[in-house]
């Protein structure tokens, strides 16, 4: 299995190249690679009442661009705010099985929270969200093992208390997946 990270609108680059180098630690990938290009954060994801933008949109922007294929999961990551109906925001989304996924970097900073700046706290929470994204794009669900970075955030307190770390269940159903051919 590939992941391409493709940058969606200005991306602090050491974010790109964090995940780049981490993420095959913690999900079966031969390879990672960063996209050359830079996409546009599209227009009509934003809401200006909610002043975030539609994660489902951009979604679908990253499909239109690069259309799914069985071995490769696209993995969008932006700094603008994201958001789902429903939900006040999300730290990312994915659709099931084939992608693509996206994460925002948004409310991962400590400043975020009023808190002194922390790279090392920033980039483990950026980690955590791509790999948790990308659990669901090889078709993992949500986790009820509050350890297991499957599990669903609804807060930043979610994040930092999960692991970057598959639980054993969903490591082995990963690894079920990719042996059974469905990608
Ligand atoms: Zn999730
Ligand atoms: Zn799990």
């Amino acid at each position: 299995m590939r992941v391409l990270i493709l940058p969606i609108g200005p991306v602090d680059s050491r974010v790109l190249e964090a995940l780049k180098l981490r993420l095959p630690e913690f999900l079966p990938l031969k390879e990672v690679a960063i996209s050359g290009d830079v996409l546009k954060v599209p227009e009509d994801a934003y809401d200006p009442i909610r002043r975030q933008y539609r994660s489902s949109k951009i979604l679908s922007m990253i499909s239109a661009y690069r259309p799914p294929v069985d071995d490769e999961r696209v993995l969008g990551v932006t700094g603008v705010d994201l958001y789902a109906p429903g939900l006040n925001f999300v730290f990312g989304e994915a659709k099931s099985w084939r992608g693509p996924a996206v994460i925002s970097t948004y409310r991962l900073s400590p400043e975020y929270y009023g808190m002194p700046r922390d790279d090392e706290i920033f980039l483990g929470r950026a980690l955590k969200e791509a790999v948790h994204e990308l659990g669901h794009a090889l078709g993992l669900g949500h986790c009820k093992n509050p350890r297991c970075v499957m599990f669903f955030s609804n807060s930043i307190l979610d994040t930092d208390r999960k692991g970057v770390q598959l639980c054993g269940l969903c490591h082995t159903r990963v690894l079920e997946n990719l042996k059974g051919g469905i990608f």
